[in-house]
């Protein structure tokens, strides 16, 4: 069975492969759509309502024990739109 993670915008848990890996690295807060870059990651579902929810009041933040350029999050917010991610 495969492995489930919690979304870090819902709390709600779907099998790792439904989910976004955000991660955070030397580069910043990046999406990790293979879910295989080093770092300390965070899932978030693809749905615009879970990255808003993430991204609001630093939870996203914290659960990658960091902080969140507004800017990170926008591009997130892009990426995600116009399906990239
Ligand atoms: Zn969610």
């Amino acid at each position: 069975m495969e492995p489930t993670r919690t979304c870090v915008g819902c709390r709600e848990t779907s099998p790792k492969g439904v989910l976004l890996r955000i991660v955070h690295s030397a580069a910043g807060v990046q999406p990790d759509p293979d879910g295989t870059a080093p770092g300390r990651g965070a899932y978030v579902h693809r749905r615009a309502a879970c990255l808003e929810a993430a991204g609001a009041e630093g939870v996203l933040a914290r659960a990658l024990r960091t902080g969140l350029r507004p800017d990170e999050l926008g591009r997130l917010r892009d990426q995600m739109r116009t399906g990239a991610l």
